[in-house]
């Protein structure tokens, strides 16, 4: 990986949280764009220096704007690229990712996704780099090791195969294709509401809490050219991944357990191979562990080679997830080590 760029966003406080304010403060103090220093429960201070750091007056447009644009133009221009939501459930991650809701919201709050889509497009239309563009388009979740296709549920357990020409590929995943100019952002955005639709269905389905699952927005953007028949492609893959939260200690078993224990280790799994990939090490061929977890895997390409990645750290504001929100950010600046 080539470059990295690791932002916090703190949410803004929610009613309960603002109904007390005696025992609920606010825990991070800020001291630049980039650095705050980060109170305990404690009272124990931390200080934190990430690339960016998004208090709850940030907005959707701004951390578009610094986190997914850059690497979003990079992909459509060949270069790989991954943007990741980290945090405990109710932290921000979905509603950064997506917003209120990717398709029926007004421009303001909408997400990175739908604005990823929009600019991607958008950029397309106006190169006039004699080039004939194809976006695809899959969305997938991972939910206790099983791949499941959200643009087709009777698609339950995608195998993860690799390929020496296209790289890490997702067996007979639905694949939405789009020509570009032909074919508009609203058309794609569609596709990726179907997609969520079919994650709620599934859940209920499956009786599961779709914030027990990691979900990826799967993009490649080909590029044809007219002049001398190259080929170049891009892979841009967004992860919402699942809550970072530590299982109950004391109430968590059966099912539950089994899901904490999976998506603790497909957390520890994107952790390390982050790590060992910042690392600088990585000249001397040391090991990048991608098959610890299929989160990792489907990453691959899309973090390792000459690629980018966004990591956005989401954190609740209030002292009572101090803990958590401190794991969130030690995880945020391990990314970051160089
Ligand atoms: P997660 O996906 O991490 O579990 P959500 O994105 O669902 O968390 O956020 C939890 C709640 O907080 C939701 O009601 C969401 O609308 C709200 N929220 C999160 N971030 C923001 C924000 N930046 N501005 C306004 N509301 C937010
Ligand atoms: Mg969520």
């Amino acid at each position: 990986m080539s470059n990295v760029t690791v932002c916090a966003r703190f949410r803004p406080r929610s009613s309960k949280e603002m109904r007390d304010p005696s025992r609920d403060g606010v825990c991070a103090r800020p001291i630049d764009a980039e650095s705050f220093v980060f109170q305990d429960d404690k009272e124990d201070e931390f200080t934190f220096s990430l690339d960016r750091v998004f208090y709850e007056d940030s907005t959707q447009a701004a951390l578009y704007e610094f986190l997914a644009l850059p690497i979003m133009r990079d992909a459509v221009n060949g270069i790989n690229g991954t943007i990741i939501t980290y945090g405990q459930t109710g932290a921000g991650k979905t509603y950064s990712m997506e917003g209120p809701g990717i398709h029926d919201c007004d421009d303001h709050n909408k997400g990175l996704l739908p604005r990823v889509v929009h600019g991607m497009f958008q950029q397309i239309s106006s190169s006039n780099d004699f080039a004939r563009y194809t976006v695809k388009l899959s969305m997938v979740e991972i939910y206790m090791e099983k791949v499941r296709d959200l643009l087709d549920l009777s698609k339950a357990n995608i195998q993860i195969k690799e390929n020496k020409t296209q790289g890490i590929l997702l067996s007979g995943v639905t694949e939405a294709s789009f020509i570009v100019p032909v074919s508009d952002s609203a058309e794609a955005l569609q596709h990726l509401c179907t997609g969520l639709a079919n994650r709620a269905v599934g859940e209920t389905q499956m009786n599961m809490s779709s914030s027990r699952s990691h979900c990826a927005y799967l993009f490649t953007i080909q590029q044809d050219s007219v002049k001398d028949k190259r080929v170049k492609t891009g892979k841009l893959i967004l992860v919402d991944l699942a809550g970072s939260e530590k299982a109950d200690k004391t109430g968590a078993e059966g099912r539950v357990l089994e899901e904490a224990k999976t998506i603790n280790k497909s957390l520890s799994a994107l952790g390390n191979v982050i790590n060992a990939l910042t690392s600088g090490s990585s000249s001397k061929a040391n090991h990048i562990p991608y098959r610890d977890s299929k989160l990792t895997r489907i990453l691959q390409d899309a973090l390792g080679g000459n690629s980018r990645m966004a990591l956005l750290c989401c954190c609740s504001p209030s002292t009572l997830n101090a803990s958590e929100t401190l794991s969130t950010l030690r995880f945020g600046m391990r990314a970051k080590h160089i």
